[in-house]
């Protein structure tokens, strides 16, 4: 099997990481430089390839934060504190146009 990434997916990892840091952009910071965070669940609207279950997260909110802060220190209350994975994927998609 080649596990490599299609075209599609490298384009849509891009433009995603290209939006900035969704965290921070919904705290008022535009444009952080983002990593890409695959969810661990979609939307529960379709099954679609993993590389697209990613949303774009700063090295603070993605891994450096600490609990609370950072997604991987503790999912549970970093959804309490900025919307889960699902809701934020879905303001990715619609962010990129709507059209993946
Ligand atoms: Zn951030
Ligand atoms: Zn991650």
């Amino acid at each position: 099997m080649n596990k490599s990434k299609t075209k599609a997916e490298k384009l849509h990892l891009s433009r995603v990481a290209g939006l900035g840091c969704i965290v921070c952009k919904n705290l008022g910071h535009e444009d952080t430089p983002a990593e890409i965070h695959h969810c661990s669940k979609g939307t529960g609207l379709s099954v679609r390839a993993d590389n697209f279950h990613v949303i774009p997260l700063c090295h603070f909110h993605h891994r450096a934060g600490g609990h609370g802060k950072a997604v991987h220190a503790g999912r549970q209350t970093w959804e309490n504190n900025f919307g889960t994975e699902s809701e934020l994927l879905v303001q990715v998609l619609y962010e990129l146009g709507g059209e993946v």
